[in-house]
C-alpha cells in the first residue's frame, strides 16, 4: 500500500487519541469508586437484614407486652369485681373470708404479672435500641453509598467530557488519513489493540523490538509513500525524523 509520509504520520496522532481514549475507557470502568460501592452495599444489604430481624424481635416483643397487659388487666378486674363484692357485704361469713383469700392470692398473682411485664418492657427498650443501632447503621452505609455515587458520577463526567474532546479530534485526524490507510490501521487495531507505531532509534515502538539488520536495510530503500509493517508484530511502522535509519 502506498500513503504519503504526511498520512502515514497522522496515524501516529490517531493511535495517540486511540491509546488515550483506552485510558479513558479504562479508567472509567476502574474507578476506585466502583469497587468501594460495590463493597459498601454488601455491608450496607448485610446492615438491612440485620435491621428486619432487630425489628421483627421487637415486634414480637412488642405482643409479649400486650399479652402481659391483658393477664394484668384480667387479675385487675377480678379482683375490683371481688371488692366490690366484699364492700357490699352480703354472703355468709364463710363466703367472705373465701373472697378475702382471693383477694389475697390476686393480689399475689398481680405482682408477679407485674414483674413480668416490666421485665418485658425492659426487653422491648433494649431491643429498640439494638434496632435504633442498626437502623443507624443502615442510613450510614446510604450516605456513604450517596456520597460515593456523587464521586463516581462527577469522575465519570468529567471522563466522559475529556472522552468528547478527544472523539472530536479523533474524528478530524481520520478525515486526513484516507480511507485505505484508515481501513488497515482499524483492522490492526481490532486485532492488535494499537494499528501504528513509530520507528524510533531502530526499534518498533509497538512491540519493542529492534529491527534487524536486513530489516533496516529493506526499510532504508524503501520508497517514502511505502507503507511498512514491522515483520514482528504486524502494525503499521511509520518513519520519523527519529527513526535512526
Ligand atoms: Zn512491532
Amino acid at each position: 500500500m502506498k500513503a504519503e509520509l504526511t498520512r502515514q504520520w497522522r496515524l501516529l496522532d490517531l493511535q495517540q487519541l486511540d491509546t488515550r481514549l483506552a485510558q479513558l475507557e479504562h479508567r472509567a470502568r476502574n474507578l476506585p469508586q466502583i469497587a468501594e460501592l460495590a463493597a459498601v452495599s454488601e455491608q450496607r444489604d448485610r446492615a438491612a437484614e440485620d435491621e428486619v430481624l432487630a425489628r421483627v424481635a421487637v415486634s414480637d416483643a412488642e405482643r409479649s407486652v400486650a399479652k402481659a397487659e391483658t393477664d394484668v388487666e384480667q387479675v385487675r378486674v377480678r379482683t375490683a369485681r371481688d371488692q366490690e363484692r366484699l364492700a357490699a357485704g352480703t354472703g355468709s361469713a364463710k363466703d367472705l373470708q373465701g373472697l378475702q383469700h382471693e383477694l389475697e392470692t390476686l393480689a399475689r398473682r398481680q405482682s408477679e404479672l407485674e414483674d413480668v411485664e416490666l421485665e418485658l418492657m425492659e426487653q422491648v427498650e433494649s431491643l429498640r435500641t439494638d434496632l435504633d443501632r442498626h437502623s443507624a447503621a443502615v442510613a450510614q452505609f446510604d450516605a456513604r453509598i450517596a456520597e460515593l455515587s456523587a464521586a463516581r458520577d462527577q469522575e465519570l463526567a468529567a471522563i466522559s467530557a475529556e472522552q468528547d474532546v478527544a472523539t472530536g479530534e479523533r474524528a478530524n485526524v481520520a478525515a486526513g488519513v484516507g480511507a485505505d490507510l484508515l481501513a488497515l490501521y482499524e483492522r490492526l487495531r481490532d486485532q492488535r489493540g494499537t494499528g501504528a507505531a513509530a520507528l524510533v532509534a531502530k526499534r518498533c515502538t509497538g512491540c519493542g523490538l529492534e529491527l534487524n539488520a536486513s530489516e533496516l536495510v529493506r526499510i532504508k530503500a524503501a520508497a517514502e509513500d511505502e507503507v511498512l509493517r514491522c515483520e514482528e508484530c504486524g502494525r503499521i511502522l511509520i518513519r520519523t525524523a527519529e527513526s535512526g535509519l
